[in-house]
């Protein structure tokens, strides 16, 4: 059996082959592998410098300081330390959060258990493009909000936040910006400085680098406090404690300097490909739209199908490996919470699918999965 053609980048990307390289060269005894937090001797201070170049190639692409990365095992922790690591530690200064019914479960479900601990959360519904306006927020904005939590870009639709806009919101009421960057990386460009951020959370394997890595940004100027939520060796200036996975570290930051790199070129790829795959679907009837494609990444792009069962439609589409939402969903028939929450209606969420180009991507693979589609479709209407 031939491997399907995969269309679900937003899930998680292949490993950039550079990236594979780099890593293997921080695993074994003729490369890099002691802990960079041995101080004695020489190999130890080699993998010191490769965690800390890695630093500040992943602060170069988001132009940060390196000080202000703190590594952890992915956007999930990311997600996890900014929340709950921010709201305890100023929980003096108020007990209010601010986020949006179309987070990533990662800031969802942190934000929930936050709720359970006696904070406050007030949840935004964004509009049928899938952003919350500056308008929007800046009602939502109370005495006592101390932290906002938005996505730069949706991973089920595509849609860009305008982060800057966003962000003089949030400063002008005196509170905090975290921003959830995992789709964003290598997409986008995102500079913490001009756009106003605080807080971000970043995620290699969305961006060719490794699963199981990833990066919370933390402003030092003016200085963000959070509470650690893993404690032991004090490490990453005791915001979170672990020996640091050097290969895992290396590898992200490679990916995130190729991504510097290929940025404009991956763009321009997404775009072809989108509209290569938009074309070959357009003498299909019955076929929505859920992305605002003007104000959207051209690498994700979720469609609706009338008249076909959603479940069906996936199991016909057998030669695409692709998402009918976020890949955390996928055990459940449940429609998406996201496509809900943008107004999608229950039979029109449920006959939903996710697409998701990459670097990788094809015209044969474009080609494929539109002939692939056409005929799902003529083949469940009948
Ligand atoms: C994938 C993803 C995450 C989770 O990242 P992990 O590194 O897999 O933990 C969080 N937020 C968004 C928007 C994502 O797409």
């Amino acid at each position: 059996m031939t491997s399907p053609v995969y269309l679900d980048y937003a899930a998680t990307t292949p490993v950039d082959p550079r990236v594979a390289e780099v890593m293997a060269r921080h695993l074994t005894l003729d490369g890099v592998y002691a802990n960079p937090a041995s101080r004695s001797h020489m190999p130890g201070w080699l993998a010191e410098q490769a965690v800390e170049s890695a630093r500040r190639q992943v602060a170069d692409l988001i132009a940060a300081d390196p000080r202000e990365i703190v590594w952890t095992s992915g956007a999930t922790e990311a997600d996890n330390l900014a929340l709950t690591g921010f709201m305890r530690a100023n929980r003096a200064r108020g007990r209010h959060l601010v986020t949006s019914r179309i987070e990533h479960k990662a800031v969802v479900d942190t934000a929930l258990a936050l709720e359970a601990e006696g904070f406050d959360v007030t949840w935004l519904t964004p509009g049928a493009d899938g952003r919350v306006t500056p308008t929007q927020l800046n009602d939502a904005m109370r005495e006592d909000t101390i932290l906002v939590s938005l996505m730069a870009v949706n991973n089920e639709l595509g849609s860009i936040h305008e982060l800057a806009a966003l962000a003089e919101v949030v400063h002008a009421a005196g509170a905090v910006f975290h921003v959830d960057a995992a789709q964003a990386t290598g997409k986008i460009a995102l500079d913490v400085n001009a756009m106003g951020i605080d807080l971000m959370s970043m995620s290699a394997h969305k961006t060719y680098g490794p699963k199981g890595v990833g990066a919370l940004y933390v402003r030092r100027s003016p200085d963000i406090r959070i509470e650690a939520l893993i404690h032991g060796g004090g490490h990453e200036r005791g915001m979170r404690s672990g020996t640091l996975p050097t290969h895992q570290i290396a590898g992200m930051g490679e990916a995130f300097s190729l991504a510097a790199d290929a940025q404009e070129a991956d763009h321009t790829h997404g775009l072809a490909m989108r509209q290569r795959f938009l074309d070959g679907l357009a003498a299909c009837e019955g076929v929505h739209c859920n992305t605002a494609l003007d104000v959207s990444v051209p690498m994700i792009v979720n469609l609706a199908f009338d008249d076909v069962d959603g479940e069906s439609l996936l199991m016909a589409l057998r030669a695409l490996a692709v998402s009918t939402g976020s890949a955390c969903n996928s055990a459940s028939v449940e429609p998406s919470y996201v496509l809900k929450a943008i107004g999608t209606d229950r039979i029109r969420a449920l006959a939903s699918i996710r697409f998701s180009f990459g670097r990788f991507t094809t015209e044969a693979d474009i080609d494929t999965a539109s002939a692939e589609l056409r005929h799902a479709l003529g083949a469940l209407r009948q």
